[in-house]
């Protein structure tokens, strides 16, 4: 841990950010059945549902008005490949494919708001990152785990196509050539061994040292959630968190940003002495959708206790600095000019090593 830290200092300072964001759950119906999942509704339940575009708008104006700068699209996978009511819903909408459906919404948002889209729609091919691309600031995909052990019967990810690993590392490795600034991560505490933790973060940094296009990784831990398959299934412990996070800051390349969510663990503030740089998106407007049992920082509340910590917090865009300057050609023309606009506005101090002034 103290090596880590040594590392995450010597490359981001005292500086840990946050990204001030608006949650966009597009669909949450999905293919895929994973074991651990509360955000998924099967479509028979009256809770299933697509969000009209007029109520994205209202979600992304609520963002807008309380200072958000990134509105975040989370979404189940390719639900209407798998449902008939997923696809009529689709239809009645007036598409095919969720993916088009989104990029279309993404559009809306990029020109009609303040806020830079970020995109976490799963496994997605070529095409479908290219519909995407022009109008998303970045993008994200958690390869959560590289165990196909997982996939087997009574494991957490039988029968969720999009959750075999190759389909993962194969997103991975598409984003990185089509150039998008990409986040991903690991989620831990869900049967994998500290082996397959440990050949997931080399994966993740393999591709990265091709690409260069990892901008965050997010080591996430398993809830424990009343109505889910793994409703009793153990916690990861903050030994377990710490260790991985420790771990993780020295196998990845130094400018890859470390992030471990705030609202997760009540002793969150000790992932600081593991080397993270980074708490992710935080929203003042919307619930942690994936979540919802676990309320966010207040914001102002978290600066402080990060300053008792010794660092500072500091606002970051949805899209790391880097790829607004040396990195510029990660960025679609029209989403670079907007991010630059409110990173000036935002008058981000050169605090962060990487960052800095545009
Ligand atoms: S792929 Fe994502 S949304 Fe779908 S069931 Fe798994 S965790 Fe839930």
């Amino acid at each position: 841990m103290q090596q880590a830290v040594t590392v995450k200092r010597q490359y981001w300072g005292d500086t840990v950010t946050y990204s001030r964001k608006v949650f966009v759950p597009l669909t949450n119906m999905c293919r895929d059945t994973c074991t651990y999942c509360t955000f998924v509704k099967h479509p028979s339940s009256p809770e299933a549902n697509i969000m009209t575009p007029e109520q994205v708008m209202r979600t992304a104006r609520q963002g807008e008005e309380t200072g958000c700068k990134e509105l975040l699209f989370s979404l189940g996978e390719k639900p209407e490949l798998r449902y008939e009511q997923a696809k009529a819903a689709l239809a009645q909408l007036g598409y095919g494919s969720m993916v088009s459906y989104l990029a279309d919404t993404c559009e809306m948002v990029l020109q009609e708001t303040t806020l830079l889209p970020h995109v976490n729609a799963g496994t997605l091919n070529d095409e479908e990152i290219d519909q995407l691309r022009p109008y998303a600031a970045s993008m994200g995909m958690m390869l959560e785990t590289t165990s196909r052990r997982l996939m087997k019967k009574g494991q957490p990810h039988f029968g969720c196509p999009d959750k075999a690993p190759v389909q993962r590392l194969r997103t991975l490795e598409r984003a990185g050539q089509k150039k998008i600034p990409f986040t991903t991560g690991l989620l831990i505490g869900i049967g994998e061994t500290w082996e397959e933790r440990i050949e997931a973060l080399e994966a993740i940094n393999e591709c990265h040292a091709r690409h260069g296009h990892i901008q965050e990784v997010i080591i996430q831990n398993f809830q424990r959630k009343p109505g889910i398959g793994m409703e009793i299934h153990p916690e990861p412990s903050l030994d377990d968190m710490l260790r991985t996070l420790a771990v993780a800051r020295l196998i990845l390349s130094p400018e890859i940003s470390l992030q471990a969510p705030p609202n997760l663990s009540e002793r969150h503030m000790e992932y600081l002495s593991a080397g993270i740089n980074d708490w992710g998106g935080i929203s003042p407007v919307t619930i942690d959708f994936i979540n919802p049992q676990h309320r966010w920082p207040v914001i102002d509340e978290l600066a402080q206790s990060t300053q008792q910590a010794g660092q500072t917090l500091e606002e970051r865009l949805t899209v790391y600095p880097s790829y607004l300057r040396e990195k510029s050609e990660f960025v679609d023309p029209v989403v670079l000019s907007k991010s630059k606009g409110l990173w000036e506005q935002m008058g981000s101090s050169a605090a962060v090593q990487s960052g800095g002034s545009l």
